[in-house]
């Protein structure tokens, strides 16, 4: 069983996921963390190379190559990092191998921009997260220009390029609380 959930930086996907998955007994696959990490090492390896860096989730702390990135990962330049490396066809490919070697077995709700549509387009559920572009930039508290400049990037790139699957639900999360968000996926999830 699989909940994908996809859409645009600061829609709520990660805290909105986390939640679902936490009201199901599922597991939380936060996607975006991954191309984090590989952002964070753009500088010091080959991307070609990007299949082999080690990239664990212990818990709620993500751990490359052994070291601990839970906070490195997070910040706004580390999210811009990750858009870019995630224009690569060759990051692309190993993260989404892993993605789906992950998922394989088990119950997920995974969360991230092409979940629905490359990583597993036979999810069970698939939900569009989306919010209004100046509340998703005050949630993630950068400038909105930045917010856009990270959408268009990713809607843009030749390669799986963030759109919502044919199939996915809309769900807009401006002015609902995130238990209103929670309760409308978990309502999609057949039982
Ligand atoms: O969701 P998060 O902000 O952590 O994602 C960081 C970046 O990683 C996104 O802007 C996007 O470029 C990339 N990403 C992706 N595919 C995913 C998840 C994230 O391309 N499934």
């Amino acid at each position: 069983m699989l909940v994908a959930i996809d859409g645009p930086a600061g829609a709520g996907k990660s805290t909105v996921a986390r939640a679902v998955a936490d009201a199901l007994g599922y597991t939380y696959l936060d996607t975006g963390a991954m191309y984090r990490c590989v952002g964070l090492r753009a500088d010091a390896i080959d991307l070609a190379d990007a299949g082999r860096l080690d990239i664990r989730f212990d818990g709620d702390r993500v751990l490359l190559d052994g070291e601990d990135v839970s906070e490195a990962i997070r910040t706004p330049e580390a999210g811009q990092a990750a858009s870019r490396v995630a224009t690569d066809p060759r990051v692309r490919e190993a993260m989404v191998g892993r993605q789906r070697a992950l998922i394989a077995d088990g119950a997920w709700v995974a969360e991230g921009r092409d979940i629905g549509t490359v990583v597993a387009p036979d999810a069970e559920v698939k939900v569009w997260l989306d919010a209004d572009p100046a509340e998703r930039a005050a949630r993630r508290g950068i400038p909105v220009e930045d917010l856009l400049e990270r959408d268009e990037r990713d809607a843009t790139r030749e390669h799986d390029p963030m759109v919502a699957a044919p199939d996915a639900v809309h769900v807009d999360t401006t002015g609902l609380t995130i238990e209103e968000v929670v309760a409308a996926i978990v309502a999609l999830v057949p039982r």
